[in-house]
């Protein structure tokens, strides 16, 4: 029963430096967040010792008593939060919840319609090489390159031609809101399934202030980690009592073993977290923050320099950065950032003049720093540090803007109280 520190010093050591490094650097990667201290409590609990394959009532397995009420919890909450009927809480992250979604609606062999990676997809939307594109039959639709908006008349042309059974609607890096009631009706008019994929917007629709693909899609997935703030992982929703057959079948025993019990009970807090005031309060911080950082980045100073926001701005938690004109890369941006103590992340931009190791964009995101406790004022600070640093690239003053972001995390202590290793 020793002790991580000596047993293992180290991967204690990661573990501390992990901590440090998330302390002191304002973490921008549009997909991450900070779990409250009960979801960390959860997730290093004795649940993880736990076998319970099947469901709540109906495992294979003995000794389930305890968990089942955690599943349960985690099911119901997650029905109330996003208005379903039907939830599957078991899978182990957004991939395998996506996976399981084609595995409930399709066969290998059918024609899938999604969003392509290199235009905001996500991997498992049917990129070639991941299982989506090597199984099913891809057909993408793209972004306009002037706008950086999906077209919906370009959508419903490429559903009428090639009769998707699956029209995927969904994002990792898109800016604005997606039209679920048009989606529905292209998919109603070609007699497609509409799966939303809803993991990086989830915790904006959870606060209501994002449109809800609950009403519209046959299927909706998501993960628990984006906006929402959870445990890494998966979850499944639907209103057709058939389709959840399906689903359940699909996740246990169609492509995982036994569930994460400790992360059910972590997602369980998760969705309780979720549903009080202050987390709508911290998901408007989320858009506020984006905005501002939107706003800062269209001006002059920074436009003059070749820096452009794509859409011209945001609806959600995340900026694209468009430095196609730019004397910076995508690489570099992120580089330089990260010497100033900014964590984001390069994205390819439409039809991208640079490889995918280097591209010419970035996305930036403000979830993380909202759980922090930044409001407009630090967003305010936040927006025109990266906009100085982009602006001024090879000649940006490092140590000044290291000081600007030393003295916001020395403002906002990220879990105060939680001892090193
Ligand atoms: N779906 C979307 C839209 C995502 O952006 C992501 C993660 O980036 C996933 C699914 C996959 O989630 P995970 O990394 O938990 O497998």
């Amino acid at each position: 029963n020793a002790n991580i520190a000596d047993l293992d010093p180290e991967i204690a050591a990661v573990l501390d430096g992990e901590l440090g490094r998330q302390r002191d650097y304002l973490e921008m990667i549009a997909s991450e967040n900070f779990v409250p201290r009960a979801v960390l409590q959860a997730q290093g609990s004795v649940l993880t010792n736990k076998y319970a394959e099947g469901y709540p009532g109906r495992r294979y397995y003995g000794g389930c008593e305890e968990v089942d009420v955690a599943e349960e919890l985690a099911i119901e909450r997650a029905k109330a939060l996003f208005g379903a009927k039907f939830a599957n809480v078991q899978p182990h992250s957004g991939a395998t919840a996506n996976a399981a979604v084609l595995h409930a609606i399709a066969r290998p062999g059918d024609t899938l319609l999604g969003l392509s990676l290199d235009q905001g997809g996500h991997l498992t939307h049917g990129m070639k090489i991941n299982f989506s594109g090597r199984l099913y039959d891809i057909v993408a639709y793209g972004v306009d390159p002037e706008t950086s908006l999906i077209d919906m008349e370009e959508v419903r042309r490429l559903a009428l031609e090639h009769k998707p059974k699956v029209i995927i609607a969904g994002w990792s890096a898109y800016p604005r809101h997606v039209d679920f009631a048009k989606f529905r009706e292209i998919a109603d008019e070609v007699g497609a399934y509409l799966w939303v994929d809803m993991a990086h917007f989830a915790g904006l629709v959870a606060a209501g202030l994002h449109p809800s693909p609950v009403p519209y899609a046959d299927v909706v997935s998501s993960t628990a980690h984006k906006t929402l703030g959870g445990p890494r992982s998966g979850f499944i929703l639907t209103n057709d009592e058939a389709l959840a057959k399906k689903i359940n079948s699909a996740v246990f025993p169609g492509q995982q073993g036994g569930p994460l019990m400790h992360v059910i009970a972590a997602k369980a807090i998760a969705f309780k977290v979720a549903a009080g005031e202050d987390f709508r309060d911290r998901q408007a911080r989320t858009l506020r923050g984006a905005s501002l950082i939107a706003d800062r980045l269209i001006a002059k100073d920074v436009a003059d320099a070749g820096i452009a926001v794509r859409s011209g701005g945001t609806d959600v938690h995340l900026v694209l950065v468009d430095l196609r004109d730019a004397a910076i890369d995508g690489k570099q941006a992120e580089d330089l950032l990260h010497e100033v103590g900014i964590t984001v992340n390069r994205n390819a931009v439409p039809n991208d003049p640079r490889p995918p190791m280097v591209t010419s964009g970035l996305r930036i995101g403000t979830p993380a720093l909202a759980t922090r406790g930044f409001g407009d004022e630090q967003f305010t600070e936040v927006a025109d540090i990266i906009a100085i640093t982009l602006r001024d690239g090879a000649n940006a003053d490092v140590a000044a803007l290291r000081a600007r972001v030393a003295a916001l995390t020395a403002q906002f202590p990220l879990y105060p109280g939680l001892a090193q290793y």
